[in-house]
């Protein structure tokens, strides 16, 4: 006799939501997906996919840019070498998001999950409810996503005053932008606007930009908005944001006021976790409201799962997608490794972008990998580089001393996202430095500069740390 199939609900469907989904089709479930305001979630529809699309021709203007210097002459006269047509550049985001939401739902159709549009909540540990529907299940996953954090005294008004959900319907570029914020998200959207034509101001908290992440290139990047007429003001907390007219105001911690046209706020992510019946069904979140999950997506309650935003634990597409699949493997008996965030690549889209995989230098630095050897080799030197003409860009590997074994690098370039998978493979497959220093790169290229770094930290003389 067969075995009934297993029941499983999903509430949310972005990457954590549709992607477990799919990998519970596949495995023989009958999967329903509750979503309330359409498939791919917040990445596919506000967040990721349309920034990735502005950036796209937010970088080709940036090419455009310095094209004079590869002896390309695009008009003889003017001031700008181009123009952003703005209404039809956020035209080509939304559209572009809308299909990529309709592929997803798509492939969920060709899997034969079931989709209901709608709020869902959970009437107890394995009962999803959207609107009239009930549905039981063997097990739940919550995949909710998060929103925009609204900072009290900066309420947004979708006009002046945005988040970056806002962009998009604005009917032009924004003459004066201010940044509030220089996290991920802040340093990507001020980097865009930038090279769009913007005169952008981005207002940081901290003593630099991104600062979690590497130092070198943070510091690099900061570097280039600064020559690229960005105005980037540290240590300089915002307190509120009023309109004034036909512009903003921005009021810092420290009495000074910053004027622009528009301010775009990036200040950090808020789960939506309120109204889900969290509490009743046994489900714990921390203090932000973020739900608590183990390695394998695990919740508090048997047989609730939650991937993805949130949770909290690293707020990446790539993330949610392998929390979510993860629930589904441990929910529907399959062998599965735990989430291993030592190992994940990411990239930021800023101009030149910076991409990272595995340990960081912060970690070297306070002991966590004492064995850690570090080599630093800038692209400048690097012949590819010259020939595109970019001088700003380096490439990091940290490997162990002892055994040459790859723990992670940092790569600063353009398209530094699509280089980084070399070294993703070698800390995945704890590949080491010998290794890659004997893999073929082609010359020229910038990936040239990993083989050449692995080669340096094969002599231990001239492996730095620190
Ligand atoms: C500007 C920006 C750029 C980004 N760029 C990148 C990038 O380049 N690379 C990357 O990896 N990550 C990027 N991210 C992060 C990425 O977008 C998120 O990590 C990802 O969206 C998380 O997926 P998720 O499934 O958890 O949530 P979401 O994508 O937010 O999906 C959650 C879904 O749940 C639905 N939902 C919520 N509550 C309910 C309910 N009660 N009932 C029914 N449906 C509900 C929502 O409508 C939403 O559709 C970016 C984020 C931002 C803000």
């Amino acid at each position: 006799m067969s075995q009934p199939r297993a029941r499983i609900a999903i509430i949310g469907g972005g990457p954590g939501g549709y992607e477990a989904a799919l990998v519970a089709a596949q495995l023989g479930a009958e999967v329903t997906v509750v979503e309330r305001e359409g498939l791919g979630g917040a990445c596919v529809l506000t967040d990721c996919v349309p920034s990735k699309t502005l950036i796209a021709t937010s970088g080709m203007m940036a090419a455009l840019e310095g094209s004079a210097a590869l002896g390309i002459q695009l008009h003889k006269d003017g001031n700008a070498l181009a123009r952003v047509d703005a209404p039809r550049l956020y035209s080509r985001v939304r559209a572009l998001a809308r299909a990529q939401s309709a592929d997803v739902a798509a492939r969920l159709s060709a899997e034969g999950v079931k989709v209901i549009a709608g709020q869902g909540w959970l009437a107890g540990p394995r009962t999803v409810v959207a609107g009239d529907t009930q549905i039981e299940a063997d097990a739940v996953l919550v995949a909710t996503g998060a929103q925009p954090r609204i900072l009290p005294g900066a309420e947004p008004d979708g006009e002046r005053i945005l988040t970056w959900r806002d962009l998009y319907d604005l009917p032009d570029l924004p003459a004066e932008l201010i940044v509030v914020g220089s996290g991920v998200t802040g340093a990507e959207f001020a980097s865009a606007y930038q090279a769009l034509g913007s005169q952008v101001t981005l207002v940081s908290s901290r003593d630099r930009v991104l600062p979690h992440e590497d130092a070198d290139a943070a510091m690099l990047v900061e570097d280039v908005f600064r020559r690229r007429g960005m105005i980037v003001l540290g240590r300089s907390r915002a307190s509120a944001v009023r309109r004034t007219g036909d512009g903003v105001a921005v009021t810092l911690q420290d009495g000074r006021t910053v004027r622009g046209s528009h301010c775009l706020l990036t200040v950090g992510m808020t789960p939506n976790t309120a109204g889900l019946g969290l509490a009743e069904a046994g489900i714990m979140v921390d203090e932000r409201g973020f739900i608590a999950v183990d390695k394998v997506s695990r919740t508090a309650a048997p047989g609730v799962y939650a991937a993805g935003d949130c949770t909290g634990v690293l707020m990446l597409a790539s993330v949610a997608a392998m929390q979510g699949r993860i629930a589904m493997w441990h929910a529907l008996g399959e062998a599965v490794k735990p989430l291993r965030l030592s190992h994940v690549a990411a990239t930021i889209f800023t101009e030149p972008e910076i991409a990272t995989v595995g340990l960081s230098e912060r970690a070297v630095a306070s002991g966590e990998a004492a064995d850690a050897a570090i080599v630093k080799l800038p692209l400048a030197t690097n012949a590819r580089a010259k020939m595109q003409g970019f001088r700003d860009g380096f490439v990091k590997l940290f490997a162990r001393r002892s055994s040459g074994v790859v723990l992670g690098g940092v790569v600063v370039a353009p398209r530094a996202s699509e280089l980084i998978l070399a070294v993703s493979l070698a800390v995945e497959r704890s590949l080491t430095v010998g290794q890659i220093a004997q893999t073929f790169a082609v010359y020229p290229s910038l990936s040239g500069s990993l083989t050449e770094a692995a080669r340096k930290l094969m002599q231990p003389t001239e492996g730095t740390a620190g």
